[in-house]
C-alpha cells in the first residue's frame, strides 16, 4: 500500500508564493469557492487562467474581475457571450472547445490546477496535469473514479502532486499527516450526511422531484453532485477516490452517517485512536487548504462553536434505500473497468433525472443493470477508458 503522503516530492519541491493558478470550472460551485479564497489573499496567487464550461457570461464577469491572461469555454454559444460581456481595455487570450482545458492545464507557467470541471469531461484535463508535473487541487472525483490507475503512474513519473479538495478526503489527507507508514492505518472513515431522503424508505423514493433531490440539507453544490448526494452515489464515487489517493483495498473504507456534516471523516490508526477533522462545512476550507499547502491561512467562514451545535450523531447508511454506495463499493471490487461504467451510467442517469425523463430510483436500476450487463475489458490507457465512457453512455441513452 501507497499514500500520497509517501508518493510526494519533498514539500521544498512544492512552488513558491505567490502560486499562479489556473481554474478549470471557474463558473461552478466550486470555482466560485475557490475565488473567494484567492481573492482574500491576492498576495499569495496569480489567476492566470480561468476557463468555464457553456456559461460564457458568468466567466466574463469572473475574467473582469480578476483579470487572467488566459480564458476558456467549451461552444461557440459561450464565446460569443463572453466576448459580448468582457469590459473594455481588456482581452485575455481565449481557447475554445474540450482541448483548451488540457492545454490551460499542461501550460508553462501555471503552478497549481484546480480540477474542478464536474464528471467525466474533467478526467483529462487532471490527466495533462499530472503529466505535465502540476500541483493539482482536485475537486474532479470523477478523474479519479475513471482512470485513478493512470493518473497515479503518471503523477509517479513527472512529480506531479495530488491535494485532495473534496472535503472528506482533505480531512483524511489532513489526518493522515506525519504518519507516514502504511502498516500504521487501520481504515478510514468517510462521513456522509445522508443527504435530503436520509430515514426514508426505498419505496418512498419512487415520487420524489427534482426539487426535493436538489435541496442538500448542509452544502450548497453544483447540480449533478446534488443529486448524487440524494442518491448515496456520491459517498460511492468517494470511497472508490479514497482507495486511488490513499492506495487501500475498499474493505479499509467505511462510510458512517452523520447528519451534521460537522466532522468530514475520519483515519483510524492501528492503536485505536481515531483522529476526526471538525469544521463548518464550506468548501472555502478544503480549497484554502490545498492551494496554500502546507501554509494554513485564514477564511472567512464562521467558527465552529460546539456548544451551540450541541450533538452530533451518527447512523449506519440504509443500502437498501440508496443502493448506489454498495455499487459502486462492488464495481471497485471488480476491477478498473467496473467503475468507468458506473460513472458513465450515473452520468447519463442523472442527466435524465434531471430533464425529467425517469424516476430517483431509476437511476440506480439503470446503473445496476450496466453493471450487470458489463464484461470487464482492459482501460490501460486513456484512450481505452474514454472508449469504454463513450460507448456506455450511447447504450444507456438508447435504453432510457
Ligand atoms: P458545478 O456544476 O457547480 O460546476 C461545474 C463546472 O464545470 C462549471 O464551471 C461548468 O461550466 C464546468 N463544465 C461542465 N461541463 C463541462 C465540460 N464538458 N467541459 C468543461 N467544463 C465543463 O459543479 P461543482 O462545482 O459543484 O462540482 C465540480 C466538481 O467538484 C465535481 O466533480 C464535484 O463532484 C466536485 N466536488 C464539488 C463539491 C461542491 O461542494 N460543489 C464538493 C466536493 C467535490 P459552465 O457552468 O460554464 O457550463
Ligand atoms: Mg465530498
Amino acid at each position: 500500500m501507497k499514500t500520497y503522503i509517501s508518493l510526494w516530492p519533498a514539500a521544498a519541491s512544492l512552488p513558491e508564493f505567490p502560486r499562479s493558478v489556473a481554474i478549470l470550472g471557474a463558473t461552478g460551485s466550486i470555482g466560485a469557492s475557490a475565488l473567494k479564497v484567492m481573492d482574500r489573499h491576492r498576495d499569495l496567487f496569480t489567476v492566470t487562467a480561468l476557463a468555464g464550461g457553456r456559461n460564457g457570461t458568468r466567466l466574463a464577469e469572473l475574467c473582469a474581475t480578476f483579470r487572467p491572461p488566459f480564458a476558456a469555454v467549451l461552444t461557440d454559444a459561450a464565446r460569443r457571450d463572453f466576448l459580448a460581456n468582457l469590459p473594455a481595455g481588456y482581452s485575455p487570450t481565449l481557447l475554445v472547445g474540450p482541448e483548451a482545458y488540457t492545454e490551460l492545464a499542461a501550460m508553462d507557467g501555471v503552478d497549481i490546477v484546480l480540477s474542478s470541471i464536474v464528471g467525466a469531461a474533467g478526467f483529462e484535463p487532471t490527466l495533462a496535469a499530472a503529466r505535465a508535473g502540476k500541483m493539482i487541487g482536485l475537486a474532479n472525483k470523477e478523474s479519479l473514479v475513471l482512470g485513478g490507475h493512470i493518473i497515479r503512474s503518471a503523477c509517479h513519473e513527472s512529480g506531479a502532486v495530488v491535494l485532495p479538495v473534496d472535503s472528506e478526503h482533505n480531512a483524511l489527507f489532513q489526518g493522515l499527516q506525519g504518519h507516514g507508514r502504511d502498516e500504521e492505518i487501520s481504515r478510514l472513515i468517510l462521513t456522509a450526511s445522508g443527504g435530503p431522503f436520509r430515514g426514508r424508505s426505498a419505496q418512498s423514493l419512487a415520487g420524489v422531484t427534482r426539487a426535493q433531490a436538489l435541496a442538500h440539507p448542509n452544502w450548497s453544490m453544483g447540480a449533478k453532485i446534488s443529486i448524487d448526494s440524494a442518491t448515496l452515489m456520491n459517498k460511492g464515487l468517494e470511497v472508490i477516490e479514497a482507495c486511488h489517493l490513499y492506495g487501500l483495498p475498499v474493505s479499509m473504507v467505511h462510510v458512517v452517517v452523520h447528519p451534521q456534516s460537522i466532522i468530514h471523516s475520519l483515519v483510524e490508526y492501528v492503536d485505536g485512536s481515531q483522529l476526526a477533522h471538525l469544521g463548518t462545512p464550506d468548501m472555502q476550507v478544503p480549497i484554502a487548504h490545498c492551494l496554500c499547502f502546507p501554509r494554513r491561512v485564514e477564511v472567512d467562514v464562521p467558527r465552529l462553536d460546539l456548544a451551540s451545535t450541541g450533538s452530533l450523531t451518527f447512523e449506519e447508511p440504509d443500502l437498501e434505500a440508496f443502493p448506489c454506495l454498495r455499487l459502486a463499493r462492488e464495481a471497485f471490487d471488480a476491477g478498473p473497468s467496473h467503475p468507468v461504467v458506473l460513472n458513465a451510467a450515473n452520468e447519463v442517469a442523472v442527466d435524465a433525472f434531471l430533464d425529467g425523463r425517469i424516476g430517483f430510483t431509476d437511476i440506480a436500476a439503470t446503473i445496476g443493470a450496466a453493471l450487470d450487463r458489463h464484461a470487464a475489458t482492459d482501460v490501460s490507457t486513456p484512450e481505452t477508458v474514454l472508449e469504454l465512457d463513450r460507448e456506455v453512455r450511447e447504450k444507456i441513452r438508447h435504453s432510457i
